[in-house]
């Protein structure tokens, strides 16, 4: 089975878009997406139908519960409050009953789990960026493997006898042990490489490969400013911050 992991899309369908079409050239057998389908760029409903269509399975992050006020937006800083507002306007209330129904962890086969942010606590949406916090979701894990997103940033923890990580794209997963695979952000990449990334997971040879793919990101950015979402939320995209 090959798997097409995408997530953090943020409402950018222009990112979106490439990386199916990247995707489909890399003949994967089921693709899934990790959360955060909504929030920051300018098109949540595409976005969600888009996935709908595409993903066959979906976890959901906190900026698509912060859609719906099901998770608190006071630590959100202001433009991504100032996005939470807009999309909340924007969405339909058959959008936000489609949120609703997401679960927070999920498990595409047996020795695979799906998280948006961490596994010991999910709905908190706290950050895997140590190897304490590592540790935490370690523990919390039944499977071989867990893939997350979140912090917008690719990166793989091995638990074997100690924990440690690697930034390479291209990982094979240990035959003994576990690990924990960030497969970065569709829609707003954070590790100063602005190409959308996502993951291609094959099941079988147990290789994960996080894949960057070029797109209209001057399109994306036009259509934050058109919207009338704060100017940032596009200047940032150019830069992958
Ligand atoms: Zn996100």
């Amino acid at each position: 089975m090959r798997y097409a992991i995408i997530s953090d899309i943020h409402s950018n369908t222009e990112a979106l878009r490439a990386v199916v079409d990247d995707f489909r050239a890399q003949q994967v057998d089921r693709v899934v997406c990790l959360g955060d389908v909504v929030g920051y760029g300018a098109e949540p409903r595409e976005c969600i139908e888009m996935v709908r269509e595409l993903s066959s399975m979906t976890i959901a992050g906190n900026h698509d519960w912060a859609a719906i006020e099901k998770t608190s937006i006071e630590y959100f800083n202001r433009y991504a409050k100032e996005a939470t507002y807009w999309t909340r306007e924007a969405l339909t209330d058959e959008d936000k009953e489609w949120i609703q129904g997401l679960p927070l962890v999920e498990k595409p086969q047996e020795d695979i789990v799906l998280a948006h942010s961490t596994l010991y606590v999910p709905e908190a949406f706290d950050y895997i960026q140590t190897s304490y916090d590592a540790y935490l979701s370690f523990e919390a894990l039944e499977g071989r493997v867990c893939f997350v997103g979140h912090s917008h940033i690719p990166i793989t923890f091995f638990q074997e006898d100690q924990i440690t990580y690697s930034l390479d794209p291209i990982v094979r997963l240990p035959e003994q042990g576990k690990a924990i695979v960030n497969v970065g952000s569709v829609g707003q990449p954070r590790d100063n490489n602005p190409r959308a990334s996502y993951g291609i997971y094959d099941a079988e040879s147990r290789v994960v490969e996080v894949r960057r793919v070029d797109y209209d990101i001057e399109g994306a950015c036009r259509k934050i400013i058109d919207a009338g979402l704060p100017e940032v939320l596009g200047e940032r995209l150019k830069v992958g911050r």
